[in-house]
């Protein structure tokens, strides 16, 4: 058996060795490390990347059917519309002494697609735009507690769930996360509760209620809102007087055009957008009822980058090309169809798939206990033999044309009936040719 690390390995690997030496961590988002995908034969690292295709450091070209930048561009990598907009901007200076319009036409452009909301503030990334978010709901407020649920960055604000209960986030997006330099004073601040658990939100609010300044959730991520949850935790908040914000980050744009919340019948105060908003270049946006936004006038929030120009024109450009394209309908046939084909190529070739998540937000899992990552990995090495980047979640792009996804989908027939062979066999360590992938949080020793 061949394996990675008697192979002489590839330029990205070759990188992410140094890499691992200077940068703590190898990366700089968890969900960007190697070892999530296949330790010691992912590329880890590109040259170039268009539409879904990507080139890695020796020019190999692969099809991108993971979350083709971790949700970030839906219009596919490099859209040429977005980079010339982009480019213009650059060529007349992207930073200078005053201000860009650009900013005010995206607001103007936000609140009219949310009539619900009357103001914008903007950063550059989804976890800081979310921290903007509790700042502003605590200040108006003046209380101190966050009820959420879902993952919604890095900050204190939100590891602090983790303090003096290891266990806190068991259930949301990343469990297991090290509040490691979080305040102390913080505990008990960040109070979980899950989707569609209402009793739970309730016993939070019976506890805590007179100190919540806010309820912090995705309106939608894997599953449908049932019996009313949306609409409960808005009257929830409304009696409680908590600030209700919607983490559109990695909702927002792929099922409809704008949050998808409007789609589900319930309005927050406050709603977080960042990720497709621009297609792959830096920036976020938080929008608001103008009585919690003011609150950025009292509360000290300012940053030099948060008034560079190319963030608000790739969002504006990106808008116009998502709109255009109707990008939202591709997505959803697209998806709907990955979705399918996983679970027909499972039944033929007998294997134990779970098939989840919404169209637009793709997921695919193997139910075989302890042989379950280990074939995860196994998908993912024989994927990338044939030139697809290829794991547990999809997130369709419109480069995923049709002759693209026959290509996906004849490759998955193909590997699923020899990962078939090697359970049947005893034999899906034994066919890797380096260690099982890593899930969720795992510090790199
Ligand atoms: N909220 C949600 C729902 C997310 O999916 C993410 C990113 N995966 C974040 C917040 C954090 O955004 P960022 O990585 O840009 O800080």
């Amino acid at each position: 058996m061949s394996s990675f690390a008697d192979a002489s390995l590839g330029s990205g690997q070759q990188l992410y060795r140094r890499a691992r030496l200077r940068i703590p961590g190898g990366a700089q988002l968890l969900g960007k490390r190697p070892e999530q995908f296949l330790p010691g034969g992912w590329p880890a690292y590109y040259r170039r990347a268009q539409g879904c295709t990507i080139w890695d450091l020796d020019d190999r070209p692969y099809l991108d059917f993971t979350s083709n930048g971790i949700g970030t561009c839906l219009l596919g990598y490099a859209d040429p519309t977005v980079n010339a907009a982009v480019a213009d901007c650059i060529a007349r200076g992207n930073m200078c002494t005053l201000n860009s319009p650009a900013e005010v036409d995206l607001a103007d452009r936000l609140c009219a697609l949310h009539p619900w909301a009357e103001q914008v503030r903007y950063a550059r990334t989804g976890g800081e735009a979310m921290a903007i978010a509790v700042r502003l709901a605590r200040a108006t407020t003046g209380r101190p507690a966050v009820a959420f649920c879902g993952y919604h960055g890095w900050s204190d604000w939100y590891l602090a769930a983790n303090l003096g209960e290891s266990d806190a986030l068991a259930g949301h997006l990343l469990s297991g996360l090290d509040p490691a330099g979080v305040p102390r004073a913080l505990r008990g601040s960040a109070l979980p509760f899950r989707y569609n658990q209402i009793a739970e939100l309730e016993a939070l609010v019976a506890a805590r209620g007179p100190e919540l300044a806010a309820i912090v959730m995705e309106p939608m991520r894997h599953e449908a809102p049932r019996d009313g949850f949306l609409a409960k935790v808005r009257a929830i908040a409304d009696r409680c007087g908590a600030v209700l914000i919607f983490d559109e980050i990695t909702a927002g744009w792929r099922s409809n055009f704008g949050g998808i919340h409007l789609t589900l019948g319930t309005v927050p105060d406050v709603a977080v957008f960042a990720k497709a908003l621009s297609n792959g270049f830096p920036m976020s946006a938080i929008i608001g009822r103008r009585s919690v936004m003011e609150a950025a006038q009292q509360s000290f929030v300012s940053s030099t980058y948060w008034t560079e120009a190319i963030g608000p024109t790739a969002a504006l450009a990106t808008l116009e090309r998502m709109a255009a394209t109707e990008v939202s309908a591709h997505i959803a046939a697209v998806g709907a169809r990955v979705q399918a084909g996983w679970a027909a190529a499972g039944a033929r070739a007998g294997l134990p798939v779970k098939v989840a998540g919404i169209p637009a937000l793709c997921l695919l899992g193997f139910e075989a206990g302890d042989q379950s990552r280990p074939l995860m990995t196994l998908f993912t090495q024989e994927m990338l033999a044939r030139g697809f980047l290829a794991a547990a979640a999809f997130y369709p792009t419109a480069a995923h044309q049709t002759d693209l996804v026959d290509r996906y989908l004849e490759a998955v027939e193909a590997v699923f009936l020899g990962m078939r062979a090697a359970l049947d066999r005893g034999a899906v360590a034994a066919a890797l040719h380096g260690p099982v992938a890593q899930s969720g949080f795992a510090r790199l020793t």
